[in-house]
């Protein structure tokens, strides 16, 4: 085969392959060298960027410049101390993965094209939606860019099996207009989702939650009570399973009993705590999410694959392509011939990567009990984290069995201003990395167990930190 100048020659490709996996081994080995989160200064970034387009650089150059950018200029979610927003450690099966697909660069958009990464996707797909419980014969699903558009989806769900000829006539089918309701710690997703399909923001009704940050199931069912009676439609109720804040998990059973008298779509956003399905210790945590109409989970959270691999899990196999089907005549026809679904009849991408690869791959290299001893030792490591703070005299807010902590002090609750400059001293120390949340009036801080690497050592260093930062005052 010819060489052209984007290719390199075979000898120069080795040497920067090698130049390559050094520099990248050198980096997941010990991200701990590095500071976890950088400083953010805008214009020092901008600067580093503004690169000259017009002279060339060779390969090896161009990835010490990049790699090199990257080490100064993010927050290193593989670093021990980051105790972020559920960004994990990549798993190297992950990273494997991505590597091969991008050298192989199947098109998912057709099944013709890509047979193998297609069916590999339908297969992992099948294999989560019999662990989160629905039965065998009925599961479909979706890899998503992320969870937002998993969630999107869901709506787009819930719209075309309630809203009469909703794919063709959009929301002028109905003279009703549609509500969907989620907690008030539900992932903002939703409001966007909302906003796109046309429904608009307001549409989301925000439902309170109890004093364990879940819904309350009484408020839901007056709210659509009152809905229906105003002549609005009631479209989709959200059990968000592990929420983005302080890991609440809302009652899926009680909310799918209300879903069902009312007869609307009941989505389950399981994007990170899903993963307890995983582990029979912890599954009863997610019992009943087998109920909701779809389910939303991210592999790129506490799976820990590289971003960003997420999936819309469904128990009714032919809503996905109600709601996606559209024949395009430039389109290979296979579908039409053989008993297989082309991908992009069934969600909102048409060219797609092999997401689904990253999550086949850990698998066969984990396998279920590599998942769930994993699993298994963040909640022992998020329960240690909770048992040290609290012996260190910290407040804690959240009551979930999930691994994040939402913790603080009396006096920084009620103190927005003091928390963020609190959190900024415990950050800038470039040792941990931990987020202020704000739930209702109260100001908390935020730790949780994203990376499978976070130990006992770990945990006594950010309590130290902590302690050093109260202890300035
Ligand atoms: C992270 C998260 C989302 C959004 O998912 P992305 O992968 O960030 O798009 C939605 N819901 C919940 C509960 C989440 O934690």
């Amino acid at each position: 085969m010819a060489n052209s100048e984007f290719d390199l020659a075979p000898s120069d490709r080795r040497r920067v392959w090698t130049h390559l996996v050094e520099k990248l081994e050198r980096h997941y080995s010990d991200p701990s060298l590095l500071r976890v989160a950088p400083p953010l200064d805008p214009a020092e970034v901008r600067d580093y960027c503004s690169v000259d387009f017009n002279t060339p650089v060779t390969p090896t150059d161009a990835i010490d410049y990049v790699t090199a950018g990257l080490d100064q200029f993010i927050v290193h979610t593989s670093h021990p101390g980051y105790y972020g927003l559920f960004n994990p450690r990549p798993a190297f099966a992950g990273i494997i993965a991505d590597a091969i697909t991008a050298v192989y660069n199947p098109q998912l958009a057709a099944w013709s094209h890509s047979p193998f990464a297609v069916e590999a996707e339908n297969y992992v797909i099948r294999e989560f939606g019999r662990k989160f419980g629905y039965s065998q014969d009925s599961i479909d699903g979706t890899f998503t860019t992320a969870g937002a558009e998993a969630n999107h989806t869901a709506l787009l769900l819930a719209l075309t099996k309630k809203v009469p000829h909703y794919g063709e006539k959009g929301l002028a089918g109905t003279p009703h207009a549609p509500v969907i309701y989620v907690s008030a710690e539900s992932h903002h997703s939703f409001a966007k989702a909302a906003g796109l399909t046309g429904m608009g923001r307001e549409s989301v009704r925000v439902v309170p939650t109890n004093k364990s940050f879940a819904m309350d199931v009484k408020a839901l069912h007056r709210m659509i009570a009152a809905d229906e009676g105003a002549g609005l439609l009631p479209v989709m109720v959200v059990s968000t399973l592990g929420t983005t804040g302080v890991g609440a998990i809302d009652p899926v059973k009680e909310i799918d009993s209300i879903a069902r008298k009312y007869g609307m779509w009941h989505h389950a956003d399981a994007a990170w705590g899903g993963a307890a399905a995983i582990s029979s210790r912890y599954r009863h945590l997610v019992e009943g999410i087998e109920l909701a109409d779809s389910i939303t989970f991210d592999a790129h959270k506490w799976l820990s694959l590289p971003m960003a691999a997420g999936m819309i899990i469904t128990r009714h196999p032919s809503i996905l392509s109600e709601t996606f089907r559209i024949t395009a005549d430039y389109m290979p026809r296979e579908g039409k011939e053989l008993d297989i679904v082309d991908p992009f009849t069934h969600s909102i991408q048409w060219s797609r990567r092999f997401t689904g690869l990253k999550l086949f791959m850990a698998m066969l290299i984990y396998s279920w009990e590599g998942y769930e001893k994993t699993i298994n030792s963040q909640f022992e490591t998020g329960e240690l984290l909770r048992r040290k703070l609290r012996a260190g005299g910290w407040k804690i807010y959240n009551d979930t069995k999930l691994p994040v902590v939402n913790f603080g002090l009396a006096d920084l609750e009620g103190n927005p201003e003091k928390i963020t400059r609190f959190c900024r001293k415990v950050t800038d120390s470039g040792k941990v990395w931990i987020s202020v949340y704000k739930t209702g009036q109260t100001s908390t801080l935020r730790a949780c167990i994203t990376n499978y690497n976070t130990a006992e050592k770990e945990i006594n260093l950010l309590l130290n930190t902590l302690s050093q930062a109260r202890a300035e005052g």
